[in-house]
């Protein structure tokens, strides 16, 4: 038969170079990957291990590592080594540990031009070793250590100085004909943060990597987050990002991957379809979508399971998805592909569900 079609995306993805980080492509047709950062001391080898592995069964696509210290430097070459997924080591204040990192075997540095004072007389010897290595950078400008003399310039963190930073920064590596590099322009304010890479994606065609700094605890932050990437990336500006919470790092990969979902940039995988509950519900909707979800955590499937409270919108919604009750009378009607199949009590529509999307999912082949 005909191939099913992509879901639709809201716009078409910005032509970007593409870079490599490690076995995952940036930019270009390469999917938008989801990154975030370890929250362990580097130097703690078997912690930052196991949270890298944590991270990857979340879905996570890069890691990035910290790396203040000597000691955080000199554990990269076997973290690098054992990683499942590449990773990015974070360095802001030295230049040697740049050098360290590429040699570590680090998929990809991240520099911070306006913390590396010194940076200009290294430009070209970073440029050479990240070549030789196959190593790529992102060039990381952030609000909080914006160049001084842009500062200057324009009084505070505006989105034009921030643009320019990051311009200038490019410009250091491109004149050593070092082009494998991302760029990101984070501020802490959306609003700032989106008209800044706005402003960039118009002045070259450098993968983006997206990111909202500081944007808080796990609530506000994923808001902002999901705000600022969704209007970026409802533009086609964004080829890999980063969600940035006061909150465990797979928390910023699950919101990451969701974002993604909601735009059609990624396959979306279980989407439970719950109603808000309202004076009609004959059921505790909370209750029923918190059991259903938790019961079917983890599942790898694209399926939709509607929970319903009541009879009025609850057969129509449970009806267009793959799996749905409809709650009334103290019974739930069943529905799989938009047929009743059962009616059960209501103390055992969970278990229902559960059973049958664990059915759905076996013949769609989740193994
Ligand atoms: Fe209210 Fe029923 Fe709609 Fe749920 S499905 S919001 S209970 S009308």
């Amino acid at each position: 038969g005909m191939p099913a079609l992509p879901p639709p995306t809201l716009a078409p993805r910005r032509k970007t170079r593409q870079i490599k980080v490690g076995k995952v492509l940036v930019g270009g047709d390469a999917p938008v990957s989801v990154q975030s950062m370890t929250t362990t001391p580097t130097n703690d080898v078997n912690k930052t291990l196991q949270q890298i592995a944590e991270l990857t069964a979340a879905g996570c696509d890069i890691v990035r590592v910290a790396c203040p210290r000597q000691e955080d430097a000199d554990a990269l070459a076997e973290i690098a080594q054992h990683s499942q997924i590449p990773v990015i080591a974070d360095i802001h204040f030295q230049p040697g540990y740049v050098f360290a990192a590429i040699e570590a075997g680090c998929a990809a540095v991240r520099v911070n031009p306006g913390n590396i004072r010194k940076f200009d007389d290294q430009v070209k010897e970073i440029a050479a070793a990240a070549k030789d290595h196959g190593t790529s950078l992102r060039i990381g400008v952030n609000a909080g250590s914006l160049d001084k003399r842009l500062l200057e310039k324009y009084g505070k963190a505006t989105p034009e100085a921030l643009v320019e930073s990051a311009v200038w920064e490019a410009s250091l590596f491109e004149e050593h004909d070092f082009h494998d590099f991302k760029i990101s322009v984070k501020h802490n304010d959306p609003v700032i943060m989106v008209r800044a890479y706005e402003l960039l994606a118009e002045r070259g065609d450098w993968p983006l990597h997206l990111g909202v700094t500081e944007a808080g605890p796990a609530f506000q932050g994923t808001i902002k987050s999901s705000v600022a990437f969704g209007a970026l990336l409802s533009k086609g500006i964004g080829d890999t990002i980063r969600v940035s919470l006061s909150a465990p790092p797979v928390e910023e990969v699950k919101v990451g991957l969701q974002i993604l979902q909601s735009l059609n940039l990624r396959e979306r995988k279980l989407e439970i379809v719950s109603c808000p509950s309202c004076g009609r519900a004959q059921v505790d909707v909370y209750t029923l979508a918190e059991q259903v979800t938790a019961g079917l955590e983890g599942m790898e499937v694209p399926l939709r399971v509607a929970v319903m409270g009541c009879v009025v919108n609850g057969p129509g919604e449970a009806r267009e998805a793959d799996l749905g009750v409809a709650s009334g009378n103290g019974k739930g009607q069943i529905f799989v592909k938009g047929e009743v199949i059962k009616t059960v009590p209501e103390a055992a529509i969970v278990e229902t569900l559960i059973e049958e999307a664990m059915r759905i999912a076996e013949e769609m082949g989740d193994p």
